[in-house]
């Protein structure tokens, strides 16, 4: 028994010290673009993990003891706030962490509007900040002063990282208004359910016009497809994005009944996989302005 028990005592000691575990800063991003955000400044030195994965949605998620477990382990955790995860206090208070919290968000001009109010809950500002690129810088900057918070020694990587990633932004938000500028101004215009692209339209001045009869949440009726189509003729409105709603045949209904395009696929609230079109936040923007060009070019 003694000479078992002696025998176990050195091989629990070498694991001990075999026990070389990640020494990056373990960081919790709530979501796909804050995580991307988060890993251009953080770069390699820090370890970034997000709660709601490329195909979850961030308004409804439902956090598992996994998801606690993250959050008690990171050393920071970054939330985009204005309302969109109306599930982190409870996440926060059941992991037990004392990680600190940073929300991104913080500082952008806020914009409100009754239909993102309908689709997304009780907040009355569009929580979508992102969308605008001038929004996301930041976000990049708090991301930035949050982990240098959390960790002063990395302080002139993430400076840097950021610095260069900022740049990045810069010239994405010029190619943006370069795109949109080619478009004609009456042109302008789509007819989107999800209405998560106010900030959008604000910065580049796309309009993003909410259907008048059909929503994503209940089978749309012949009357309120009707309705639909005179708002699209009315208004002259190019194209529409209705990929949320629950039938997709009603998409296509409404745009040649009503003369308008199908657009594509907008990313809003999550990026791609890393084999997708929009795996970072960059190229979520790219994407976006594509789709868009080629849905309202003429
Ligand atoms: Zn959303």
């Amino acid at each position: 028994m003694a000479i078992a028990l002696a025998a176990l005592a050195p091989a629990r000691a070498q694991d001990a010290g075999d026990d070389r575990s990640d020494q990056r800063i373990p960081v919790v991003a709530s979501f796909s673009i804050l995580g991307d955000f988060a890993r251009a400044v953080g770069g390699a030195r820090t370890g970034v993990t997000t709660l709601v994965g490329t195909n979850g949605d961030v308004h409804v998620f439902t956090p598992t003891p996994a998801d606690a477990r993250k959050v008690a382990a990171a050393r920071l955790v970054i939330v985009n706030g204005l309302g969109l995860e109306g599930w982190l206090p409870r996440l926060v208070q059941a992991s037990g962490g004392n990680a600190a919290i940073v929300v991104a968000a913080t500082g952008v001009s806020l914009r409100g509007s009754d239909v993102n109010k309908m689709l997304h809950g009780k907040d009355s500002s569009d929580p979508h900040a992102w969308q605008s690129v001038a929004n996301a810088k930041i976000y990049v900057a708090n991301i930035r002063d949050a982990l240098i918070a959390a960790d002063p020694a990395g302080e002139s990587v993430y400076r840097d990282n950021a610095a260069n990633y900022l740049v990045k932004l810069d010239a994405l938000d010029r190619e943006v208004r370069q795109a949109v500028a080619r478009i004609p101004p009456e042109r302008r215009k789509v007819i989107s359910a999800h209405n998560a692209f106010t900030y959008f339209e604000a910065a580049y001045g796309i309009a993003f016009i909410a259907p008048q009869g059909v929503s994503t949440d209940s089978e749309a009726s012949a009357r309120d497809i009707a309705a639909t189509i005179t708002q699209i003729r009315t208004a002259k409105i190019p194209a529409v994005f209705l990929e949320d709603l629950s039938d997709p045949r009603l998409t296509r209904q409404i745009a040649a009944e009503a003369g308008a395009r199908v657009g594509g696929t907008l990313y809003s609230d999550s990026l791609s996989d890393e084999k997708g079109e929009a795996p970072t936040y960059i190229a979520m923007v790219r994407h976006n302005i594509k789709t868009l060009i080629s849905a309202l070019a003429d």
